[in-house]
């Protein structure tokens, strides 16, 4: 059966992934399938992530946590993007995506814990 992750190869009409860009069966180029829009929503996915473990920051009020856990956070979206890649048709992009997204996230998140550690001292520990 078809779940919502699924849909018919446009020429075999095999159940494939959604996200496939080549059917597995038949090796034909899934048509309508617009890799640009599919990335932006997995970055979408991540960029969401790293808000979640901002606001965790925030909530804990402890931003020495901040670092390990947004390092945590690169490295499962990395090994989200992993998962994905397996799962549907080989890309090399998907491997450079995954690779710059374990990258950037923690980086980011290191400098987005720089700044909640300031704002943290500001408000907590004044005087
Ligand atoms: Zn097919």
């Amino acid at each position: 059966m078809k779940n919502q992750n699924e849909k018919y190869c446009n020429e075999c009409a095999a159940i494939i992934s959604k996200n496939a860009y080549i059917c597995p069966h038949c090796g034909v180029k899934q048509s309508g399938v617009n890799i640009d829009t599919e990335r932006l929503a997995e970055s979408a996915k991540v960029g969401t992530f790293t808000v979640v473990l901002l606001l965790l920051v925030f909530i804990r009020g402890v931003a020495r946590v901040s670092i390990p856990l947004f390092i945590i956070g690169g490295a499962a979206s990395a090994a989200y993007y992993y998962y994905d890649m397996q799962k549907n048709s080989y890309s090399e992009d998907d491997f450079y995506v995954s690779v710059i997204v374990m990258i950037i996230v923690p980086i980011i998140g290191y400098f987005i814990s720089l700044i909640t550690t300031k704002i943290l001292r500001k408000l907590n520990y004044q005087g």
